[in-house]
């Protein structure tokens, strides 16, 4: 027996959703923490950032699309590999799926893997799981940047850095000043970094911030409005990240094993964090990650669903 349910097995209440206005072109489908879909409308299609779990949860965000359009639904952007994200893309049957070519060879090397880990990991985010045709596979790879128009409108499609994993894209519409920036950046939830560069994720959070966007979807949590509001997400999670990984280096240093150091790692950062949703289920892969980033693993080592149960057992048990 472990002393709490793993992952987010205990977290099966239904959430609110919003779809919210950020600008002439842009929208955020959120759902009080859970992950979260953008929305482009260009002159002539419409662009979907993240697309849900499953082709059946993307009915709900499709529904929502066509109170404010009936345009076509062309393109889906994919942030970076998580499945809780991208296995909903059939459901939009867009002309072309876009990924950096980093996320690319992702799903190549671990998405097989990491779906049937996020699976197990998110019961209730993965409604009709049944529907998933299989991974979702990019038709579209860039390397860096890709500028794409929808008509008059300019979409950016960028990889400032790695953070959250090493495939981590953006949306910018430098017109609007709206950025989409997935999991990089959260939003009174934890971030997950358990495929997660942590020595990088600060700096690409400045390029972010050098954008200086006046609107911003996170990956999860509610869009952020104003530019206070902005700077609110990426200070937050900035903080969350610096001192989760300084507490891990700091036990590495001393000499402490990993059951030890998530004891201390937990300990120092519940109080401040601890109110943020998923906070239990991230911080054991998150610890984990910081762990082998400060010993001897470079690039995240692949999560399989053993590997994940038997983590928690080590941690938790
Ligand atoms: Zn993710």
């Amino acid at each position: 027996m472990t002393d709490k349910r793993f992952a987010s097995q205990a977290d099966l209440a239904e959430k609110t959703v919003s779809f919210d206005k950020l600008s002439e072109h842009a929208y955020a489908y959120t759902a009080e923490g859970d992950p979260n879909t953008g929305i482009v409308i260009g002159d002539d299609a419409v662009m979907v950032i993240d697309t849900q779990a499953t082709p059946v949860m993307a009915q709900d965000v499709i529904r929502h699309i066509r109170t404010v359009t009936d345009k076509p639904i062309e393109y889906v952007v994919l942030s970076h590999y998580h499945a809780v994200r991208v296995l909903g893309a059939s459901g939009y049957r867009p002309r072309h799926v876009i990924a950096s070519r980093d996320t690319y060879d992702l799903i190549v090397e671990r998405g097989e893997a990491d779906m049937k880990s996020e699976i197990e990991r998110f019961p209730r985010l993965f409604r009709a799981v049944e529907s998933v045709p299989g991974l979702t596979w990019p038709t579209l790879v860039f390397e860096k940047r890709i500028t794409l128009w929808l008509g008059r409108l300019q979409v950016e499609i960028m990889q400032l850095g790695r953070g959250h994993t090493k495939g981590d894209t953006v949306v910018w519409l430098p017109q609007d000043r709206v950025l989409f920036s997935g999991d990089l950046v959260e939003y009174a939830a934890t971030p997950y970094t358990g495929d997660a560069y942590l020595s990088d994720w600060p700096a690409t959070l400045d390029a972010l911030e050098a954008l200086r966007p006046a609107s911003l979807v996170p990956g999860r949590g509610a869009a952020l409005r104003t530019p206070e509001q902005v700077k609110e997400g990426l200070d937050g999670t900035r903080a969350f990240v610096t001192a989760m990984f300084d507490e891990v280096k700091r036990g590495v240093a001393a000499g402490a094993d990993l059951r030890a150091i998530y004891r201390t790692t937990y300990d120092a950062l519940k109080p401040k964090f601890g109110h943020w949703v998923i906070f239990d289920h991230c911080l054991p892969f998150d610890v984990t990650r910081a762990y082998d980033e400060a010993t001897r693993y470079r690039d995240p080592r692949i999560w399989t669903a053993e590997r994940d149960r038997q983590m928690w057992e080590t941690l938790e048990g």
